[in-house]
C-alpha cells in the first residue's frame, strides 16, 4: 500500500469489516487472508478510490488503520512546483470579488518571484458563461484552468475537493490562493489534507521572499503567509517550506482588486479539463436567503455601534442615521453578543472584513479583533467618551464625546 495515504497493520486487523462500512468513498474492502486472524480476513484499501479523508482511522476498533505521515509521503522535487493559482469561486456564473482581489494579489507575488512563473485562476462549475473568462482575464489571469461538468451545478465539498486535488496533483502548482468565503473554509482545508501540504487560514498580508529553509539549508522563494494568531494579539508570519503547494486562504476585503490593460488580458489562455468527478452526495432542493440578507461588506458607508450605545433603544438610532447617510448598520461583537443586532452585521475578526468609503463608529472601543475587520476602510471616523480609546489610534477623525447626544444631534442636522 505504498501509495495511499493509510496504513493497514496486519497484525492488528481482525477481519471486522466496520472500517469498509466507515469508507464513503468504496476505498476499502475485505482480502481473503487466511490464518491471518480468526475470521481469515484482513482490510485492504485501493489507494486509486481512496480520498484520505481519514474517516476509517477512528472507525477501526482496534487502531489497525493510522494515517501515512506527511514525511513519508513527502513533497519530493518540490521544485517541480510552479504557478500561482487562485481558487476562481463562482456562484450561478458570478465570480466572487474576492476572487479579482487575489488575482490582484497574485500578480503581485509573480512580479516579487521574478521568475516568469504564471497566474491562473481554477473555475468549477456546471454551464459557465464565457463571460467567467473575460472577467478573470481582465483581473490578471495568465491561464484559466476550467472544469465544467454536471457533477459541479451545485456546490459540494467532497467534489470540489475532488475536482481540485486532481488539478494539485496534474499540474502542481506552487501556491494556491482562495477566499475566506463560506465555500473556501469549508473545501480547502479538505484539499490541503488530500494533497498533504499547509494551510494558513485568514491571512492578511501575502509576499514571496527568498528565505532559508532550515532544514535543508537552501534558499526558497516562499510564500510568507501573515495572519492574527493568539486571539489576534500577535501577528504570525508561516510559512509551508517542505510541503508544496503553500496554500492560503483570504477574507474578503483584505485586499483591493485591479484590472490590467486589454492587451495583457487578451493573452489569457483558457484550458478546459476533463476529469472523472465522484458523483455528489447530496441534492439541493431550494435556497432560501436570510432574513437579513444584508451584506455589509458591499457597503460605501458604514455606521457602526459598540457596547458604549448601553442598550437596544440607542443602538436601534443608528438605523435611521445609515439611511440618511446612504449607508448600513454594523457592530462590534459587544453588540451582537447584547442581541441589539445580527451575527451577519459583525465586524472583526469573528464577523466580517469590511472595505467601506466611511466607516463611522460609535462607542466601539478598538479592541485588535474589531480593528482586523476595518484595516480597508479609507476614512475611519471615530465617536468616543474616552480620549484615550484603542480605536482614536487609527481613526482619521475622532470626536470625545457622548454619543447618546453626538447620534440624536447628527440625525437631526441631516433631517434639515
Ligand atoms: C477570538 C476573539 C475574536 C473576537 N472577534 C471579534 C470581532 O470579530 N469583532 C469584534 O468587534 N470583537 C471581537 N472580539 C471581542 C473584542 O475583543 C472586544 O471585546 C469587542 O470588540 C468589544 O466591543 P466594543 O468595542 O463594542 O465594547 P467595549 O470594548 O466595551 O467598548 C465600549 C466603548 O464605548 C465607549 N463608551 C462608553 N460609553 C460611551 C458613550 N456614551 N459615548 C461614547 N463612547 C462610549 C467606551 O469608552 C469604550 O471604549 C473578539 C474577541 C476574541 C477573543
Ligand atoms: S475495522 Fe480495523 S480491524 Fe476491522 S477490518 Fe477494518 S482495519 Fe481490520
Ligand atoms: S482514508 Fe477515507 S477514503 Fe481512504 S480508505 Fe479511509 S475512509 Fe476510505
Amino acid at each position: 500500500m505504498a501509495d495511499a495515504p493509510i496504513l493497514i497493520d496486519v497484525k492488528k486487523c481482525v477481519g471486522c469489516g466496520k472500517c469498509v462500512k466507515g469508507c464513503g468513498f468504496g476505498a476499502l474492502s475485505m482480502a481473503d487472508a487466511p490464518g491471518v486472524n480468526k475470521l481469515g480476513k484482513v482490510a485492504e484499501v485501493d489507494p486509486a478510490a481512496c480520498k484520505a479523508c481519514f474517516a476509517c482511522v477512528p472507525a477501526c476498533p482496534f487502531k489497525a488503520i493510522s494515517q501515512v505521515k506527511a514525511e513519508v509521503n513527502g513533497t519530493e522535487n518540490i521544485e517541480s512546483y510552479k504557478d500561482i493559482w487562485v481558487f476562481a469561486e463562482q456562484t450561478d456564473g458570478r465570480v466572487a470579488e474576492v476572487v479579482l482581489e487575489l488575482l490582484t494579489k497574485a500578480r503581485e507575488l509573480k512580479a516579487q518571484r521574478g521568475d516568469g512563473c504564471k497566474v491562473c485562476a481554477v473555475i468549477l462549475g456546471s454551464g459557465l458563461p464565457p463571460s467567467v473568462d473575460s472577467e478573470l482575464a481582465s483581473y490578471g489571469a495568465d491561464k484559466i484552468y476550467k472544469v465544467d461538468a454536471p457533477e459541479l451545478s451545485e456546490y459540494e465539498a467532497n467534489v470540489y475537493v475532488d475536482a481540485l486535488s486532481q488539478l494539485v496533483v496534474k499540474h502542481k502548482p506552487e501556491v494556491i490562493l482562495a477566499g475566506a468565503t463560506a465555500i473556501g473554509r469549508a473545501f480547502f482545508a479538505r484539499v490541503a489534507v488530500r494533497v498533504r501540504t499547509g494551510l494558513t487560514a485568514d491571512c492578511t498580508a501575502l509576499k514571496v521572499e527568498n528565505t532559508l529553509n532550515k532544514d535543508t539549508d537552501v534558499m526558497q522563494m516562499l510564500l510568507h503567509q501573515t495572519r492574527p494568531a493568539f486571539g489576534g494579539n500577535i501577528m504570525a508570519t508561516i510559512m509551508t517550506p517542505n510541503h508544496r503547494p503553500q496554500m492560503a486562504t483570504v477574507r474578503p476585503k483584505v485586499f483591493k482588486k485591479s484590472e490590467v490593460d486589454s492587451a495583457s488580458a487578451a493573452k489569457c489562455e483558457t484550458i478546459a479539463e476533463a476529469l472523472k468527478l465522484i458523483a455528489p452526495m447530496t441534492k439541493i432542493v431550494k435556497r432560501e436567503p436570510f432574513a437579513d440578507g444584508v451584506d455589509i461588506a458591499a457597503a460605501e458607508i458604514l455606521v457602526a455601534g459598540g457596547r458604549g450605545l448601553k442598550k437596544a433603544e440607542n443602538f436601534a438610532q443608528l438605523q435611521r442615521l445609515a439611511e440618511l447617510l446612504g449607508g448600513e448598520v454594523a457592530a462590534s461583537r459587544a453588540a451582537v453578543d447584547a442581541g441589539w443586532t445580527g451575527i451577519p452585521r459583525q465586524v472583526g475578526q469573528t464577523g466580517r472584513t469590511v472595505a467601506p468609503r466611511i466607516y463611522l463608529c460609535f462607542g466601539i472601543s478598538g479592541a485588535i479583533q474589531h480593528l482586523e475587520g476595518i484595516r480597508g476602510a479609507d476614512t475611519i471616523i471615530a465617536v468616543n467618551n474616552d480620549p484615550n480609546a484603542p480605536i482614536f489610534g487609527v481613526a482619521d477623525l475622532g470626536i470625545v464625546g457622548d454619543a447618546l447626544e453626538i447620534i440624536p444631534a447628527l440625525i437631526k442636522e441631516l433631517e434639515k
